[in-house]
């Protein structure tokens, strides 16, 4: 199980980590502009939002 967090100070909402995502864990809030984590417990741990975010706004850690 993977514990996927997003720093809306840092986010730009870009939807860089929503469109990478393979397992489609993110939705995107139009209103607030940024990213939810929507499917936390379809994460499969890749860190491929983790490389796409241009501003280092998304950690996951294993829990
Ligand atoms: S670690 Fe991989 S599966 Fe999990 S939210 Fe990021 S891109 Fe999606």
């Amino acid at each position: 199980m993977f514990k996927t967090t997003v720093d809306y100070d840092k986010c730009i909402g870009d939807e860089e980590c929503v469109n990478a995502c393979p397992a489609e864990v993110y939705d995107f809030d139009e209103e607030a502009k940024h990213p939810i984590v929507a499917r936390q417990e379809d994460c499969l741990g890749c860190e491929t939002c983790v490389e796409v975010c241009t501003v280092g706004a998304i950690t996951v850690e294993e829990v």
